[in-house]
């Protein structure tokens, strides 16, 4: 099956047009760089909706001054080679101008207790970022579920929020993350390491281990856990190692099926991300 391109938002209109009332529309938002992790969540969308709609669009509003917007890693031509073979019935590729059209436009905030800590207390503006690119594919695409990794877990939890809080008529859908072989969870930022680099970021995946096996030992103390994971972590610059409920309160004891272990760290020029649900 051939995957269509909508590089417009007036494509991506009248190919909605050609669209049944009977339509079950699943919606993939990326940046692009797909890899399995992507694949998974177009997979579930495969299962559960007759069309899947994958958005490509490096979002310039959530990449911080510092960070690396201009030399995120893009390669439409495979992306959409990838898209093909995994069946996607089209992909809105739309250009920064169609997005934002307005310079000073309508923002919107993220929970303070959720939207200012871990990821958004270290990327000044990230999740208005994420929440306003969110919304606007939402609007634009109508899908009935959309599908988000758990690799990010605070913008998972910040964007049920938003559905919750903005009634929006949209089911988020959870998919867990995917992993190498070695353990390291997939990400488009993974290029950019080295082969030292990648040596250490296995720490993090490592530390995650130690955490989860002292669980099943049935350590409670979020204190020692988070202790004994940073034992794992030692000579890794660490941004943050946390547990926390799923509004982001941090946690003095695990609660099965409501807590999140949140781990961020800095590898060569690289930050990583990974977490563990629990
Ligand atoms: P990104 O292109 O990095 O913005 O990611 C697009 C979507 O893919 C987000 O919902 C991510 O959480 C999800 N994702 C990224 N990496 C993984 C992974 N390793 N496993 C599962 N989902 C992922």
């Amino acid at each position: 099956m051939k995957t269509l391109l909508l590089p417009t938002i007036k494509d991506l209109i009248s190919y909605q047009k050609t669209l049944n009332q009977n339509s079950y529309i699943g919606l993939v938002p990326t940046m692009g760089a797909l890899h399995e992790g992507h694949l998974s969540l177009i997979k579930a969308s495969k299962q559960k909706d007759t069309h899947t709609i994958v958005s490509i669009f490096v979002n310039p509003t959530q990449f911080g001054p510092n960070e690396d917007f201009s030399k995120y890693p893009r390669d439409m031509q495979k992306d959409l080679r990838l898209c093909e073979e995994n069946g996607v019935d089209a992909v809105f590729a739309p250009q920064v101008s169609d997005m934002y059209p307005n310079h000073d436009e309508i923002s919107l905030n993220p929970p303070k207790n959720m939207g200012y800590v871990y990821e958004g207390f270290i990327r000044e503006g990230h999740f208005n970022g994420v929440l306003a690119i969110v919304l606007k594919l939402f609007h634009l695409i109508k899908p009935h579920h959309a599908y988000f990794g758990q690799k990010d877990a605070q913008q998972l939890l910040i964007i049920k929020r938003m559905v919750q809080d903005l009634f929006l008529p949209i089911q988020i859908i959870a998919c867990p993350t995917q992993r190498d072989a070695d353990g390291l969870a997939m990400s488009s930022r993974n290029i950019y390491l080295s082969q030292e680099d990648r040596k250490n970021a296995l720490k993090i995946p490592n530390a995650l281990k130690i955490i989860s096996q002292a669980i099943e030992r049935g350590e409670t103390k979020c204190a020692s856990l988070i202790e004994a994971g940073k034992k794992v972590l030692e000579n890794i610059e660490l941004d943050y190692l946390a547990i926390c409920d799923y509004n982001l309160a941090p946690l003095e004891e695990i609660r099965k099926n409501a807590s999140i272990v949140l781990l961020a760290a800095k590898v060569g020029k690289t930050r990583l991300l990974d977490n563990l649900w629990i």
